[in-house]
């Protein structure tokens, strides 16, 4: 089984004679296609935003592409909030789901107007000190605790993460805050991560509607949104079948109706935070094949490394490899494809089959529109990658340039040496 990238070997070989590899590029249509999809797969909700996860692909130029949909941001950070801020998404077009926050992000995310999205009951003290007041909107994030499963299957271990509050806190929470003078109530939480399939979010929506029932019927607050967050998944190996978004909106829908309507909350806004179903399958890291070498096993080593994308080297993560020009040819050769870092887990793939790779061959690694480029590191001394987009037309634009030694020794200026190592 395989999967089509959404480049051609000649259209790499065009962009390789302005942009070197290794780039992470990312197609515009795709990224306009799916948001555009699932705008219309929550259209039922009328109060319904998704506030894109920063995190999964800081760029300014994707941040406006999905700003047209009407996407605000999702930031967890003091930088994440100045990107937002600088491409004019700002007020309640933030969301600010943040965890062990320090003052000066609070501060920020307060003078911009965000929304706040409290990870702790202990937040409420530490922001009122820090801001001093209590914001009229306000959000605290839930975590039931134990196990997230769907029927029988394990999606994820809420009870051992570090995010979110307790049953008895968020109740305890929505009444201090009420009492300090917040008027408008949201619910958050994430249960799960990359979940390929269309029964996470319904039933997310179903723990969360049920919770928001009993939140309201206890403490009296105005409930104005529920934020299902990021988790929906996508498939990184070709035989995985990808999430229906209008599925989904559709299963949400239901639950809305069962739960929310019947107990007069039917005025309620869902709000999302996804990220890598935002953008990680319109991302991908283009790298060339600059060494075999054969010992106790066929390396294929090329240009980008774990610094570019760090998810099978963190993870064990699979992202799947279609060599440019042999897209037909049997996969017959069985290789680990490695960087160049002093590390033996850089390595893109082990023990993949693949078509025999020759030097000089172009290399698409899957599915790293998210949580790609923004993981990366500098360990080594390796530079960033520049990232590209691949526009509707065809043509090609740099959407940040590939870092250079310069950027590496940016943070020596303090020193004598700085001044000849930054030249
Ligand atoms: C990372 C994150 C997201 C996005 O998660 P995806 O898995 O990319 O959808 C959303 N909300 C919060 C608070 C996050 O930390």
């Amino acid at each position: 089984m395989s999967k089509k990238p959404f480049v051609t070997k000649e259209q790499v070989e065009e962009i390789v004679k302005t942009y070197p590899t290794p780039f992470h590029l990312y197609d515009e249509k795709g990224i306009r296609e799916n948001a555009k999809a699932l705008k219309e797969a929550f259209a039922w909700n009328p109060g319904y935003k998704e506030y894109f996860a920063v995190k999964a692909t800081p760029n300014p130029f994707l941040l406006q592409i999905l700003k047209e949909y009407g996407c605000g941001c999702d930031c967890s950070s003091y930088t994440e909030l100045l990107m937002s801020d600088a491409v004019g998404i700002d007020g309640h077009d933030i969301m600010f789901s943040s965890n062990d926050t320090p003052e000066e992000d609070f501060k920020l995310a307060d003078k911009l107007g965000a929304i706040i999205n409290l990870d702790d009951i202990t937040h409420i003290d530490f922001l009122e000190k820090t801001i001093g007041h209590i914001p009229e909107t306000i959000s605290c994030r839930y975590n039931p605790g134990g196990i997230f499963k769907i029927s029988n299957d394990i999606m994820d271990n809420p009870g051992d993460s570090k995010y979110g509050m307790t049953t008895e806190q968020i109740t305890e929470a929505f009444k201090t805050l009420k009492a300090k003078g917040a008027k408008e109530f949201g619910i958050h939480a994430f249960l799960a991560s990359n979940t390929v399939t269309n029964d996470y979010y319904p039933m997310l929506a179903k723990v969360l509607f049920e919770q928001a029932v009993r939140l309201q019927k206890e403490t009296g607050v105005h409930i104005k949104f529920i934020n299902l967050s990021g988790g929906i998944g996508i498939p990184y190996t070709p035989d995985q079948e990808p999430n229906d978004i209008r599925v989904i909106g559709e299963g949400v829908r239901k639950v809305y109706e069962e739960v929310l309507v019947p107990a007069g909350m039917g005025d309620v806004a869902i709000y999302t935070e996804l990220g890598r179903f935002m953008m990680g399958p319109y991302g991908c890291l283009v790298t060339k094949a600059i060494h075999e070498k054969n010992t106790y096993k066929n390396y294929i080593g090329v240009d980008a490394c774990a610094v570019n994308l760090m998810r099978p080297a963190m993870y064990g993560a699979y992202h799947h490899i279609t060599v440019l020009g042999k897209e037909d040819a049997p996969c017959d050769h069985k290789y680990d494809v490695t960087g160049s870092l002093c590390e033996n887990n850089d390595k893109f793939a082990i023990d993949r089959m693949l078509p025999e790779v020759d030097m000089g061959d172009y290399l698409v690694i899957h599915d790293t529109g998210a949580h790609g480029f923004s993981m990366g590191y500098n360990y080594n001394g390796k530079l960033k990658s520049a990232e590209l987009l691949l526009k509707e037309d065809g043509s090609v634009q740099m959407i940040r340039r590939a870092e250079t030694p310069k950027d590496y020794f940016a943070t020596f200026d303090c020193f004598e040496v700085g001044k000849k190592l930054c030249k």
